[in-house]
């Protein structure tokens, strides 16, 4: 029997119907995670071979907000059905939230490199939102996530001092983009701790400041001896050659490719993590990883990209912290004593990621309930549930909404293990 819209009301465990973003530096076609994911879960969808699917938005966020699919028919959106239910947030993230889903859930596939870019924190996000709307869409920082799917790659904080002096030392391009004033002045630093912040950014900033013509020119004397020492067999490895020449071959002459020589490049494997607080330098390079956020889209964006860019605000909000590439990684802390669960936490409120891993040998795993309404993506096997109006069949793509205070039994396919992300807030 069909249950019409008015009988939805009382569900509160429901399938959803993401969106895709198809923004350029998505991996193409089916090689994209987020391509499999999206077509898997609908079989009505088609993957295109030539398009790149970058992004899989689960949330409320007016630029994707989820449909809410109820035996497989396309009702209200997400948004609208919080909207209406805020109960469904749970009473503590319903107060500290304005009745509003506190985060956005998603998963990412990077061919290209994205854009050099931090996020501003609230205070500067109302700021800038209120000078630059088009630019800053809403009044919200945002807090990022990313844990990682396949191997996965990006830029994330400044570099220990001592290796980006390195750098100016056996990189006479950067050094020469730097100028001597602030290269010596980062130089002396490396020996007084206290001054490292101020001359960090000086260094940075006048890297950041130049014109098009100086760093064009720098880039591609760059580029050219590089080249000519792969050719010849050389170690390029003390300029990060091959990375630069990757970048270089993406982004023909942008300042970004020279950012490599001040950002940590941090590679995660399957499960690791990196957090990525207010004003914090990173690039996302390749790979597929899941990644939460607080529910926003605020970005600062200063090189490797073809969008705004807004060189001033960036350099000017940026925290200058230098620490080794392995003290980027975020790790994960047991959860609530569920042996299958891992918890992602976050120093921010906004929002929590937990991974499940249930190995086949184990025929049901119960998905408990938490005093916050969550999003569930089942990445890879096969399960059945039962919602409150409906049975669910759960594989590779589906992704639930899970009402705050419902727990949900899944029976686990033995032919495959289970491997579910879950976001949620826990206050
Ligand atoms: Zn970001």
């Amino acid at each position: 029997m069909y249950r019409g819209v008015l009988d939805m009301a009382e569900d509160r465990v429901f399938l959803l119907s993401c969106a895709i973003q198809d923004y350029a530096w998505g991996k193409l076609g089916s090689s994209s995670e987020v391509a499999q994911l999206w077509a898997n879960g609908d079989p009505k969808r088609q993957i295109e071979p030539t398009k790149p699917y970058a992004e899989l938005w689960m949330g409320t966020h007016p630029k994707g907000d989820a449909v809410i699919l109820h035996r497989g028919v396309a009702h209200k959106t997400l948004g609208q059905w919080i909207a209406a239910h805020p109960d469904c947030l749970g009473t503590k993230v319903r107060e500290a939230f304005n009745n509003q889903l506190p985060f956005l859930f998603k998963v990412l596939s990077v061919r290209l490199a994205l854009s050099i870019q931090a996020h501003p924190d609230k205070a500067l996000a109302k700021k800038l939102h209120a000078q630059f709307p088009q630019h800053y869409p809403d009044d919200n920082h945002k807090p990022e996530m990313a844990i990682a799917l396949t191997p996965f790659r990006g830029l994330c904080g400044f570099r220990p001092i001592s290796e980006i002096v390195a750098f100016l030392r056996d990189v006479p391009e950067f050094r020469a983009l730097i100028g001597q004033d602030a290269a010596e002045q980062l130089e002396a630093s490396a020996a007084d701790l206290s001054k490292d912040v101020e001359a960090l950014k000086r260094c940075f900033t006048c890297m950041m400041q130049r014109s098009k013509e100086e760093y064009a020119e720098q880039l591609k004397l760059l580029v050219q001896r590089v080249t000519q020492q792969v050719q010849s067999g050389s170690d390029v490895s003390s300029c990060i050659g091959d990375l630069l020449l990757t970048l270089n071959s993406q982004f023909p002459g942008d300042i970004g490719c020279f950012a490599i020589y001040f950002l940590n490049v941090v590679t995660l494997q399957p499960g690791e993590a990196m957090y990525l607080g207010a004003n914090e330098p990173h690039a996302y390079l390749e790979g597929d990883c899941v990644e939460c956020m607080a529910c926003s889209d605020n970005t600062v964006r200063a090189g490797l990209t073809p969008k705004f860019i807004d060189v001033d605000t960036l350099c000017d909000m940026l925290t200058y912290i230098s620490a080794p590439a392995a003290n980027k990684l975020f790790t994960p802390t047991p959860f609530s004593g569920d042996p299958h669960a891992l918890l992602y936490n976050p120093p921010v409120p906004d929002f929590t990621v937990i991974k499940i891993e249930v190995p086949s040998s184990v025929s049901q795993y119960h998905v408990q309930a938490l005093d916050s309404a969550s999003i569930l993506l089942v990445v890879r096997g096969q399960a059945s549930g039962q919602g409150s109006y409906e049975n669910l069949n759960l594989c590779s793509g589906s992704v639930l909404f899970i009402s705050a205070n419902e727990s949900l039994t899944l029976n686990v396919d033995p032919s495959h293990s289970l491997l579910l992300f879950r976001a949620c807030c826990l206050l």
